[in-house]
């Protein structure tokens, strides 16, 4: 008799037991699977969040916070319009996680405050330019030169006298003009009007400085010659590289001298965008290439 009860009891204890485990076990599994349907809807909110952004071909989706804090700083921009400054960095201080250049020797490199040259990038094929409309001493990449020599003498067929003052600038002149800069002026304004070494354009080959023969090129936006630029530039290739009311994306104030090589068929395009060759540059070249 005493043996049939602590069997009894002993059975009672075990199936007790195991109703326990089983009970834990539905409930930890409940709790797995509200987890994974929690993971689901973040998932898909991340995903309709990414969707207003990633139809766009030039949307990075390494950037999606940065796209979305952007817009949530700047409500009045076009969803284009964030993709296209937060991928060149306009959300971030100039000359910070800046990248090395890349396209080098092409017509489309991009240089600017996040995109640099080396110390010992020197294009190819640059050529002296003729002092009958060049300072002495200036280089310019070949096809530029042929297409500026070009510009230049069906300028001076409209009656128009243009004078080349600057083109071509080693890393090393540029870096002595910019310490010079800083030197007499301090680096925060020697940033508002001069590119550190190795960020500047001129480093390119592909830039030209222009001024009315002999003028001051402070004054070539009141000149006529400045108006003959802005109407045929293209079609040798060059853009006005700095426009006005486009500083907050180019980073630089309005510079009615400097023009930059592009190629005809790029300078064109570029021209009819109306955008400048920073936002054209993310939008329709560097992902074609990447
Ligand atoms: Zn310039």
């Amino acid at each position: 008799m005493k043996k049939i009860v602590i069997i009894l009891s002993s059975i009672i204890v075990i199936i007790f037991i195991v109703l326990l485990v089983f009970l834990f076990n539905t409930n930890s599994n409940d709790k797995d699977i509200e987890e994974k349907k929690e993971n689901i809807i973040e998932e898909k909110n991340t995903k309709e969040k990414a969707n207003e952004f990633s139809k766009y071909s030039y949307y990075k989706e390494e950037n999606l916070n940065r796209y979305e804090s952007y817009k949530a700083n700047n409500p009045e921009l076009s969803i284009e319009d964030i993709i296209t400054r937060v991928n060149l960095c306009l959300d971030k201080e100039v000359y910070t996680d800046t990248v090395p250049s890349t396209n080098l020797n092409t017509n489309y490199l991009l240089v600017n405050k996040f995109n640099y040259l080396d110390r010992n990038y020197i294009p190819n094929n640059l050529e002296l330019l003729d002092n009958s409309y060049a300072k002495s001493g200036i280089y310019l990449v070949k096809e530029a030169k042929d297409n500026l020599e070009r510009l230049i003498s069906d300028a001076k067929n409209a009656g128009m006298n243009i004078r080349v003052i600057s083109a071509y600038r080693s890393y090393s002149y540029q870096e002595n003009l910019y310490n010079n800069y800083v030197k007499n002026d301090g680096v925060e304004n020697a940033d508002t009007y001069s590119a550190r070494p190795g960020y500047s354009e001129h480093q390119t080959g592909l830039v030209v400085d222009v001024t009315r023969a002999f003028d001051d090129f402070n004054n070539f936006e009141n000149t006529n010659e400045y108006t003959w630029m802005l109407e045929n530039a293209h079609n040798y290739g060059f853009i006005l590289r700095y426009p006005k009311d486009k500083e907050n994306i180019t980073t630089y104030s309005f510079e009615a001298w400097h023009y930059r090589y592009v190629g005809i068929e790029l300078a064109k395009k570029i021209k009819a965008s109306n955008l400048t060759f920073d936002e054209y540059y993310v939008r329709y070249l560097e992902s074609d290439n990447n």
